[in-house]
């Protein structure tokens, strides 16, 4: 272990500071403050100088893997490299010296943003209109489906109670569906990968408040029969609810609002500039259908007839879902994303993730099993090695591409194959990245064969080996103190 690899608290000495606080500006003396929320002994915190903080985290930093140390092909999280500049504009002191709690007319500026972002994300979904104040992929879509609910409440149609949703989806859309109160049901997939629409029929009737789906789906294929879909759910009085997580494929070329879909999220982490991974920060924007505009969650932004911003509190508005109106710089750097690639570049995007996800599948599908053989759109997965006679797994080539400087795929998911590995790699890298991944995972197949053991004890060379998922998972090690015990 390296010097600087310790704990930062074993770094602590008494009285070693390297912090200097401004000025407290404010008259309020700390007498004035409740003595039952006051401190009665110091914070247990490590006592540390400038230099050790600073080389602590910039070696933790290093012990960890980002789309800035290399290539990260992790399907379903559209890891793309994303504009440096995006995050300049996102700090400008404009946007980040605001408080939620301003008024309109100060902040005039900050609504535009928002009020401008939710207009490009109407022109690239067709959606009618946007709130962006969901946090996450996953919140977009409990405020879809609330928005779902609203629209039956309000119609006096009070017996929906199942949303359909497709074995292929992904797993926060029937978690989202359970949290909403509703019922889910799932429908089949047919062998070819996409929705079994027989399967689907005799789900429809009057208790279904609509479905959720994702196109392409979570195996990277376009659902073909998508306006029979809408219209027999229509049919039946649901809606359609479109997961636009994974919507960079779909940049420029086709939009969920054409497809027939009623109520729609994005990931602006994913699609949108900015990195994630790690929990945070994101924000999941919801768009609609006009009929079902008012629905939406306030405050919403409007522009008003005296040319200046405002925010919009609807009657009929499905409820408040954040404490004011999202992640505002990750708004930001959305709309700095798609600004500066303009109309004609952002077309771009789609087209070259669907060719780069192509050209990787057809290079390696002799050495890797392709159970959905078809041309794919951003990403497609492989259900482990051709090569079947070896012990090795998934999981197994997924250690070993680390030690080559790669960052694994996504294993195990989608659920419809025991060794599935996905993988997608995203507009944003060169032909020379993606043959040297190729190259590498054709060495992984062959190593398989000659030396599985390299395989299976892999990796050889990251700062943390193969760690005990289960034990981690049972028992998991939360506080330093704990650490220093294990
Ligand atoms: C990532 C993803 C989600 C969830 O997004 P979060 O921001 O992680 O909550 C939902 N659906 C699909 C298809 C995704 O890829």
């Amino acid at each position: 272990m390296k010097y600087y690899d310790k704990l930062i608290f074993e770094f602590s000495r008494e009285g070693r500071k390297g912090y200097s606080l401004p000025k407290n500006g404010w008259k309020a003396s700390l007498s004035e403050i409740p003595a039952a929320l006051r401190r009665e002994t110091p914070a247990p915190l490590p006592q540390v100088s400038e230099p050790d903080v600073v080389r602590h985290y910039t070696n933790l930093s290093q012990m960890n893997f980002g789309v800035d140390n290399g290539f990260y092909p992790l399907g379903s999280c559209t890891m793309k490299y994303n504009p440096k500049i995006n995050e300049e504009v996102a700090s400008l002191s404009g946007f980040t010296g605001i408080h939620p709690l301003q008024s309109e007319s100060t902040v005039q500026g900050c609504l535009m943003v928002y009020h401008e972002l939710c207009k490009a994300l109407s022109a690239v979904t067709g959606m009618a209109e946007f709130t962006l104040n969901p946090f996450a992929g996953a919140h977009g879509e409990l405020t879809g489906l609330m928005i779902m609910r609203q629209y039956h409440i309000l119609r006096n149609d009070l017996g929906r109670t199942k949303v359909i949703v497709p074995d292929s989806a992904h797993g926060t859309n029937p978690a989202s569906a359970a949290v909403c109160g509703l019922k889910v049901v799932q429908v089949k997939s047919t062998p070819e990968g996409t929705i079994d629409v027989e399967d689907l029929k005799p789900l429809l009737d009057d208790t279904v408040t609509g479905i959720m789906m994702t196109n392409p789906n979570t195996l990277g294929l376009f659902e073909t029969e998508i306006r029979q879909i809408a219209d027999l759910v229509h049919g039946c009085g649901g809606l359609l609810y479109y997961d636009g997580a994974n919507m960079n494929p779909l940049l420029g070329k086709v939009r969920p609002g054409d497809m027939g879909f009623d109520i729609m999220h994005l990931n602006l982490h994913k699609t949108f500039s900015t990195p994630h991974g790690g929990g945070g920060p994101g924000a999941g924007p919801v768009g609609v259908a006009r009929r079902l505009e008012n629905l939406l969650p306030y405050p919403r932004v409007i522009l008003g007839d005296d040319g200046a911003y405002h925010l919009l509190h609807d009657k009929e508005s499905a409820g408040r879902v954040s404490g004011f109106m999202g992640n505002f710089a990750v708004q930001v750097k959305a709309l700095a994303y798609i600004w500066t690639l303009g109309r004609e570049n952002v077309r771009m995007a789609g087209p070259l993730a669907t060719l780069n996800a192509n050209y990787v599948k057809e290079s390696l599908k002799d050495v890797y099993r392709l159970p959905i053989d078809r041309i794919c759109k951003h990403e497609f997965v492989f259900d482990g090695l051709a090569d079947q006679s070896t012990e090795v797994t998934a999981l197994d080539v997924a250690k070993r591409l680390l030690d080559c400087g790669f960052h694994a795929p996504t294993i195990y998911f989608p659920l419809l194959f025991h060794q599935s590995i996905m993988i997608e790699p995203t507009e944003t890298e060169s032909k020379e990245t993606l043959d040297a991944f190729i190259a590498t995972m054709r060495q992984i197949a062959s190593e398989a064969q000659t030396s599985p053991e390299l395989l299976k004890t892999a990796p050889h060379n990251t700062p943390v080996r193969r760690p005990d998922e289960t034990l981690a998972a049972v028992h998991p090690v939360l506080t330093v103190q704990n650490a220093t015990e294990a």
